[in-house]
């Protein structure tokens, strides 16, 4: 059978199973998304720390070319689901006139640090400060403010943007943690 287009889904199955529809795909393309990323951070990880120079430069282009590359169209279809959601169960009103990939755009950028609370230390694009996963009394807690993701070297929590950071600290689901950063 065909795949059927937003457009299409709505013709045929009309609002409420459609926005049904859409939430089941969003949590399939969720747990994928987390296996791509978690896959894709563990390789990244080897090879920043097991890898040097030139040899660190070609593993890590290649790593962007393939895994990363996954992982971003996979990012975007769960953006791409999650609006069509919340369009089809009419729940858009919540966001002003609408969320769009530049509203998310803005949600992922919104600068981590500004949810810690306590000391924080910035080398170059770095930041390093108390964890807020885990209790700590050394800091092993990072953001990388080039990209504004971020890892504990401690309890290994994993985010790349202020919105996964958000659904692990408050426990929420994606749109409310959107929701939260505009
Ligand atoms: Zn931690």
């Amino acid at each position: 059978m065909k795949k059927l287009n937003f457009k299409e889904l709505l013709e045929v199955f009309g609002k409420d199973e459609t926005a049904e529809i859409l939430r089941g795909k969003f949590v399939e393309e969720d747990s994928h998304n987390q296996y791509l990323r978690k896959t894709y951070l563990r390789k990244r990880d080897y090879i920043l720390e097991c890898m040097s120079g030139t040899w660190q430069d070609i593993r890590m282009g290649l790593l962007e070319l393939e895994d990363g590359k996954r992982l971003a169209e996979s990012d975007k279809r769960l953006a791409r689901y999650s609006i069509q959601y919340l369009e089809a169960a009419d729940k858009l009103p919540i966001f002003d006139n609408g969320i769009d990939e530049s509203r998310l755009e803005q949600a992922r950028e919104y600068p981590i640090e500004n949810f810690i609370e306590g000391k924080i230390r910035r080398i170059g694009n770095r930041i390093t400060a108390k964890c807020p996963f885990h209790e700590e009394k050394t800091p092993s807690f990072f953001i990388y403010t080039s990209d504004n993701h971020y890892h504990c070297y401690g309890c290994g929590k994993h985010g790349n943007n202020a919105i996964d950071f958000l659904m692990a600290r408050d426990n929420v689901e994606f749109i409310e943690a959107v929701r939260r950063l505009i």
